[in-house]
């Protein structure tokens, strides 16, 4: 079997880093200080960190960033972009609730925030709290995006359908947040940085036996996030350990969407024997 994937590779790695600043605090109406101040943690210290890890490593990867966020650390999000990582939006709030008739109001702020700022427009999107609508989908073709990075459904990119349509020239990029991210990890079980990476050691070499595609999580922020220094280690060492295995592309998630837009015949999860046919 060919592989499915650009450059013939065996697997393909998404590192996505959600930005997730000082929107959290401010979303909730939280004052940002004291034990609430952890967004701050991701402009002044995770953020460079992990530039620094990629830059080293000769990877680029793609940030979700709240308009918020882009709003009161425009520097920080200059030099992601600046860096050649993909900048994709993430909300203006980080909205981990219901906007109901308000959410296409606050798609199209954040996305006209993060344009301005950075001179060309996101064409990514990831939810923040796990909240959609029929609406969603519909406001994001409409402002020009070409995926979402929001879905649990696969661990695969699929075509997203509304109303049993296939959504024309739009993909689904899967994302993990419960073996993949490190929000649970650091926030709900407590797991020490060196456990987590063999959680993600193993998780990666699973999706390379069956020439997967995979797609890390990570915040640069402090408490639940991987910006201090021991769980920044982690991610670098993740990734030094992904690169000992031959044909891995490491791709920004754009880059994985247009790939999967423009040659609709080579990656479909029916070329997977793991699968049952049929089921997409
Ligand atoms: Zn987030």
């Amino acid at each position: 079997m060919t592989s499915p994937w650009p450059g013939n590779a065996q697997c393909l790695v998404n590192i996505t880093v959600d930005f997730d600043g000082l929107s959290n605090e401010a979303g909730k109406k939280l004052l940002p200080q004291g034990i609430h101040s952890h967004g701050r943690y991701s402009a002044k210290r995770g953020v460079p960190r992990m530039l620094e890890i990629f830059a080293r490593h000769g990877i680029h990867a793609t940030f979700f960033v709240p308009g918020y966020d882009a709003e009161h650390f425009p520097e920080a999000v200059k030099a992601i972009h600046a860096a050649g990582h993909e900048i994709g939006a993430h909300g203006y709030l980080h909205e981990s609730f219901d906007l109901g008739e308000e959410e296409p109001f606050y798609l199209r702020k954040s996305h006209q925030i993060l344009t301005d700022l950075l001179g060309e427009a996101p064409v990514g999107w990831r939810n923040p709290g796990g909240g959609k609508s029929e609406q969603t989908l519909k406001v994001l073709v409409d402002l020009g995006y070409i995926y979402d990075s929001s879905e649990k459904a696969s661990d695969w990119p699929y075509i997203p359908t509304i109303a049993n349509t296939p959504l024309c020239g739009f993909i689904n990029l899967p994302d993990n947040v419960s073996s993949l991210d490190d929000a649970p990890f650091y926030r709900d079980s407590l797991t020490p940085p060196s456990e987590v990476l063999e959680q993600w050691k193993l998780e990666f070499h699973m999706a390379y036996s069956e020439g997967a595609y995979f797609d890390l999580i990570v915040h640069p922020r402090m408490g639940f996030g991987s910006g201090s220094p021991a769980r920044a280690q982690v991610l670098d060492d993740l990734i030094a350990f992904i690169k000992t295995y031959p044909g891995v592309v490491f791709q920004r998630q754009k880059d994985t969407a247009a790939w999967c837009l423009q040659t609709p015949d080579s990656w479909p999860v029916r070329r997977n024997p793991r699968t049952v046919q049929g089921v997409n």
